[in-house]
Protein backbone atom coordinates (compact mmCIF):
# COMPACT_ATOMS: atom_id res chain seq x y z
CA UNK A 1 0.00 0.00 0.00
CA UNK A 2 2.80 2.51 0.88
CA UNK A 3 6.13 2.35 0.47
CA UNK A 4 8.89 5.02 1.19
CA UNK A 5 11.76 4.52 -0.41
CA UNK A 6 15.31 6.30 1.03
CA UNK A 7 13.47 9.56 2.05
CA UNK A 8 15.17 12.34 2.64
CA UNK A 9 13.79 15.66 4.00
CA UNK A 10 14.98 18.89 5.05
CA UNK A 11 13.19 21.58 7.03
CA UNK A 12 14.72 25.04 7.71
CA UNK A 13 17.41 23.66 5.49
CA UNK A 14 18.23 20.60 8.68
CA UNK A 15 18.18 17.41 7.11
CA UNK A 16 15.74 15.89 9.45
CA UNK A 17 14.97 12.28 7.71
CA UNK A 18 18.30 10.74 6.34
CA UNK A 19 17.28 8.07 4.33
CA UNK A 20 14.13 6.24 5.37
CA UNK A 21 12.99 3.37 3.96
CA UNK A 22 9.76 1.74 5.05
CA UNK A 23 7.02 -0.90 3.47
CA UNK A 24 3.43 -1.43 4.89
CA UNK A 25 0.80 -3.31 3.44
CA UNK A 26 -3.05 -3.34 3.63
CA UNK A 27 -4.21 -4.81 6.71
CA UNK A 28 -1.13 -4.31 8.86
CA UNK A 29 -1.05 -1.59 11.85
CA UNK A 30 2.52 -0.60 12.25
CA UNK A 31 4.08 1.65 15.22
CA UNK A 32 7.06 4.15 14.78
CA UNK A 33 8.97 4.67 17.78
CA UNK A 34 12.04 6.69 18.59
CA UNK A 35 13.30 9.14 21.22
CA UNK A 36 11.99 12.86 20.56
CA UNK A 37 13.29 14.87 18.06
CA UNK A 38 13.86 11.84 15.31
CA UNK A 39 11.83 12.45 13.10
CA UNK A 40 8.72 10.56 13.53
CA UNK A 41 6.24 13.58 13.30
CA UNK A 42 8.33 14.67 10.29
CA UNK A 43 7.55 11.37 8.61
CA UNK A 44 3.71 11.24 9.23
CA UNK A 45 3.85 15.28 7.87
CA UNK A 46 5.88 14.62 4.61
CA UNK A 47 3.70 11.72 3.55
CA UNK A 48 0.33 13.80 4.40
CA UNK A 49 1.54 16.73 2.72
CA UNK A 50 2.17 19.42 5.13
CA UNK A 51 3.91 22.16 3.94
CA UNK A 52 7.61 23.50 4.97
CA UNK A 53 8.97 19.91 4.56
CA UNK A 54 11.40 19.63 1.76
CA UNK A 55 12.09 16.33 0.26
CA UNK A 56 15.56 16.23 -1.46
CA UNK A 57 15.93 12.33 -2.41
CA UNK A 58 13.73 9.13 -2.11
CA UNK A 59 10.05 8.40 -2.76
CA UNK A 60 7.43 7.98 -1.42
CA UNK A 61 4.15 5.59 -3.24
CA UNK A 62 0.58 4.92 -1.89
CA UNK A 63 -1.30 2.17 -4.08
CA UNK A 64 1.41 2.97 -7.32
CA UNK A 65 0.84 6.59 -7.26
CA UNK A 66 3.59 9.31 -6.67
CA UNK A 67 2.50 10.93 -3.40
CA UNK A 68 5.10 13.48 -3.84
CA UNK A 69 3.50 15.16 -6.77
CA UNK A 70 -0.28 14.87 -5.31
CA UNK A 71 -1.49 17.94 -3.14
CA UNK A 72 -2.48 17.67 0.27
CA UNK A 73 -6.29 17.22 -0.52
CA UNK A 74 -5.80 14.89 -3.21
CA UNK A 75 -3.72 12.91 -0.53
CA UNK A 76 -6.79 12.68 1.90
CA UNK A 77 -9.05 12.05 -1.10
CA UNK A 78 -7.02 8.90 -2.36
CA UNK A 79 -7.40 7.69 1.75
CA UNK A 80 -4.01 8.77 2.87
CA UNK A 81 -4.89 10.77 6.11
CA UNK A 82 -3.32 12.13 9.17
CA UNK A 83 -5.16 12.30 12.18
CA UNK A 84 -6.51 16.19 13.15
CA UNK A 85 -4.55 17.00 9.24
CA UNK A 86 -8.02 18.94 8.55
CA UNK A 87 -8.16 21.72 11.30
CA UNK A 88 -4.75 22.61 10.49
CA UNK A 89 -6.15 23.29 7.11
CA UNK A 90 -9.48 25.09 8.12
CA UNK A 91 -9.34 26.42 11.36
CA UNK A 92 -12.51 27.65 13.39
CA UNK A 93 -15.05 25.59 12.03
CA UNK A 94 -17.92 23.10 13.54
CA UNK A 95 -16.95 19.72 13.82
CA UNK A 96 -20.02 18.77 12.36
CA UNK A 97 -19.38 20.78 9.16
CA UNK A 98 -15.90 19.77 9.38
CA UNK A 99 -16.73 16.05 9.38
CA UNK A 100 -19.84 16.72 6.28
CA UNK A 101 -16.90 18.74 4.06
CA UNK A 102 -14.32 16.05 4.27
CA UNK A 103 -16.53 13.10 3.90
CA UNK A 104 -18.26 14.73 1.09
CA UNK A 105 -15.03 15.85 -0.76
CA UNK A 106 -13.80 12.23 -0.27
CA UNK A 107 -17.41 11.03 -1.97
CA UNK A 108 -16.72 13.50 -4.78
CA UNK A 109 -13.60 12.15 -5.64
CA UNK A 110 -14.29 9.04 -5.89
CA UNK A 111 -17.41 10.12 -8.51
CA UNK A 112 -20.03 9.73 -5.40
CA UNK A 113 -23.03 12.42 -4.61
CA UNK A 114 -22.68 13.49 -0.93
CA UNK A 115 -24.33 11.24 1.48
CA UNK A 116 -28.01 11.99 2.35
CA UNK A 117 -28.58 13.91 5.68
CA UNK A 118 -29.79 11.65 7.96
CA UNK A 119 -27.60 8.67 6.82
CA UNK A 120 -24.86 11.63 7.23
CA UNK A 121 -26.51 12.03 11.45
CA UNK A 122 -27.03 7.97 11.83
CA UNK A 123 -23.20 7.25 11.12
CA UNK A 124 -21.89 10.26 13.18
CA UNK A 125 -23.85 9.48 16.10
CA UNK A 126 -22.72 6.19 15.93
CA UNK A 127 -19.27 6.77 16.11
CA UNK A 128 -20.17 9.39 18.35
CA UNK A 129 -21.75 7.05 21.32
CA UNK A 130 -18.67 4.39 20.14
CA UNK A 131 -15.98 7.18 21.69
CA UNK A 132 -18.61 7.78 23.96
CA UNK A 133 -18.53 11.25 23.01
CA UNK A 134 -21.70 14.06 23.52
CA UNK A 135 -23.69 15.01 20.81
CA UNK A 136 -23.36 18.50 22.20
CA UNK A 137 -19.82 18.32 20.26
CA UNK A 138 -21.07 18.37 17.04
CA UNK A 139 -21.85 22.10 17.12
CA UNK A 140 -18.43 23.24 18.70
CA UNK A 141 -15.90 24.66 16.82
CA UNK A 142 -12.97 22.34 16.09
CA UNK A 143 -10.59 22.43 18.61
CA UNK A 144 -11.45 25.22 20.51
CA UNK A 145 -11.67 25.01 24.73
CA UNK A 146 -11.21 21.18 23.67
CA UNK A 147 -9.12 19.34 26.37
CA UNK A 148 -6.51 17.36 25.46
CA UNK A 149 -8.71 14.25 25.97
CA UNK A 150 -11.54 15.26 23.64
CA UNK A 151 -8.93 16.76 21.17
CA UNK A 152 -7.77 12.72 20.98
CA UNK A 153 -10.92 11.26 20.61
CA UNK A 154 -12.46 13.79 17.97
CA UNK A 155 -9.64 13.02 16.02
CA UNK A 156 -10.39 9.34 15.93
CA UNK A 157 -14.13 9.97 15.52
CA UNK A 158 -13.08 11.83 12.07
CA UNK A 159 -10.86 8.66 11.40
CA UNK A 160 -14.27 6.50 11.81
CA UNK A 161 -15.98 8.56 9.99
CA UNK A 162 -13.89 9.00 6.84
CA UNK A 163 -12.68 5.67 7.24
CA UNK A 164 -9.13 6.14 5.74
CA UNK A 165 -7.71 3.70 3.23
CA UNK A 166 -4.02 4.18 5.40
CA UNK A 167 -4.65 6.22 8.55
CA UNK A 168 -1.57 8.03 10.57
CA UNK A 169 -1.84 8.90 13.74
CA UNK A 170 0.32 11.21 15.79
CA UNK A 171 0.76 10.67 19.50
CA UNK A 172 -2.75 9.64 19.92
CA UNK A 173 -2.05 8.53 23.96
CA UNK A 174 0.07 11.93 24.49
CA UNK A 175 -2.43 13.17 28.17
CA UNK A 176 -4.46 10.60 28.15
CA UNK A 177 -5.67 9.10 31.18
CA UNK A 178 -5.82 5.37 31.09
CA UNK A 179 -9.72 5.33 30.58
CA UNK A 180 -9.56 7.97 27.72
CA UNK A 181 -7.00 5.95 26.12
CA UNK A 182 -8.89 2.93 26.48
CA UNK A 183 -11.66 4.65 24.50
CA UNK A 184 -8.90 6.10 22.04
CA UNK A 185 -7.91 2.27 21.74
CA UNK A 186 -10.83 0.84 21.20
CA UNK A 187 -11.31 3.49 18.59
CA UNK A 188 -8.36 3.04 16.45
CA UNK A 189 -8.86 -1.30 17.10
CA UNK A 190 -12.19 -0.63 15.23
CA UNK A 191 -10.58 0.73 12.20
CA UNK A 192 -8.29 -2.36 11.92
CA UNK A 193 -9.29 -3.98 8.21
CA UNK A 194 -8.02 -5.94 5.55
CA UNK A 195 -7.89 -3.18 3.09
CA UNK A 196 -7.01 -0.40 5.91
CA UNK A 197 -3.31 0.19 7.36
CA UNK A 198 -2.90 2.15 10.12
CA UNK A 199 0.59 3.90 11.28
CA UNK A 200 0.94 4.86 14.83
CA UNK A 201 3.37 6.89 15.99
CA UNK A 202 3.73 7.12 19.36
CA UNK A 203 6.68 7.77 21.71
CA UNK A 204 5.65 5.22 24.63
CA UNK A 205 5.04 1.85 24.86
CA UNK A 206 2.00 1.77 27.01
CA UNK A 207 -0.44 2.61 23.99
CA UNK A 208 1.28 -0.59 22.40
CA UNK A 209 -0.42 -2.58 24.79
CA UNK A 210 -4.05 -1.83 23.59
CA UNK A 211 -3.22 -1.27 20.10
CA UNK A 212 -0.63 -4.12 19.19
CA UNK A 213 1.43 -3.56 16.38
CA UNK A 214 2.22 -6.06 13.46
CA UNK A 215 5.45 -4.62 13.22
CA UNK A 216 7.65 -1.88 15.40
CA UNK A 217 9.69 0.56 13.39
CA UNK A 218 12.24 2.50 15.71
CA UNK A 219 13.26 5.54 14.54
CA UNK A 220 16.59 7.12 15.85
CA UNK A 221 18.23 10.28 13.68
CA UNK A 222 16.56 10.35 10.50
CA UNK A 223 16.12 6.72 9.90
CA UNK A 224 14.93 3.61 10.87
CA UNK A 225 17.34 1.50 12.53
CA UNK A 226 15.53 -1.33 14.06
CA UNK A 227 12.06 -3.10 13.01
CA UNK A 228 10.27 -5.89 14.77
CA UNK A 229 7.62 -7.09 16.27
CA UNK A 230 5.07 -6.20 19.56
CA UNK A 231 7.97 -7.49 21.54
CA UNK A 232 10.39 -5.07 19.73
CA UNK A 233 8.38 -2.63 21.98
CA UNK A 234 8.56 -4.13 25.34
CA UNK A 235 12.12 -4.75 25.25
CA UNK A 236 12.51 -0.91 24.29
CA UNK A 237 10.36 -0.31 27.30
CA UNK A 238 12.41 -2.18 29.56
CA UNK A 239 15.84 -0.93 27.82
CA UNK A 240 15.37 2.53 26.27
CA UNK A 241 16.32 3.48 22.92
CA UNK A 242 20.17 3.94 24.45
CA UNK A 243 21.04 0.62 23.42
CA UNK A 244 19.46 0.60 19.58
CA UNK A 245 21.04 4.13 19.36
CA UNK A 246 24.94 2.61 20.13
CA UNK A 247 23.94 -0.41 18.12
CA UNK A 248 23.06 2.17 15.21
CA UNK A 249 26.07 3.68 15.80
P1 LIG B 1 9.74 13.56 16.75
O1 LIG B 1 8.31 13.56 16.33
O2 LIG B 1 10.44 12.25 16.52
O3 LIG B 1 9.93 14.00 18.18
P2 LIG B 1 10.03 15.67 14.81
O4 LIG B 1 9.78 15.01 13.51
O5 LIG B 1 8.94 16.48 15.39
O6 LIG B 1 10.54 14.59 15.86
O7 LIG B 1 11.29 16.61 14.70
C1 LIG B 1 12.55 16.16 14.23
C2 LIG B 1 13.53 17.32 14.22
O8 LIG B 1 13.11 18.27 13.27
C3 LIG B 1 13.65 18.06 15.54
O9 LIG B 1 14.99 18.37 15.73
C4 LIG B 1 12.82 19.29 15.32
O10 LIG B 1 13.29 20.35 16.08
C5 LIG B 1 12.98 19.54 13.86
N1 LIG B 1 11.77 20.15 13.29
C6 LIG B 1 10.60 19.53 13.06
N2 LIG B 1 9.69 20.36 12.53
C7 LIG B 1 10.32 21.55 12.40
C8 LIG B 1 9.93 22.82 11.92
N3 LIG B 1 8.70 23.05 11.45
N4 LIG B 1 10.86 23.81 11.96
C9 LIG B 1 12.11 23.58 12.43
N5 LIG B 1 12.54 22.41 12.90
C10 LIG B 1 11.67 21.41 12.89
MG1 LIG C 1 20.48 7.96 1.43
MG1 LIG D 1 6.58 14.01 17.26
Amino acid sequence: MLEVNDLHVTVDGNEILKGLTLTINAGEVHAIMGPNGAGKSTLSAVIAGKDGYEVTQGSITFEGQDVLEMEIEERAQAGLLLGFQYPVEIPGVKNIYLLKSALNAQRAARGEGEMPAPEFMKLVKEKLQFMKMDASFLQRAVNEGFSGGEKKRNEILQMLVLQPKLAMLDEIDSGLDIDAMKVVADGVNSLRAEERAILLVTHYQRLLDYIVPDKVHVLVDGRIVKTGDAELAKALEANGYEGIEESAA
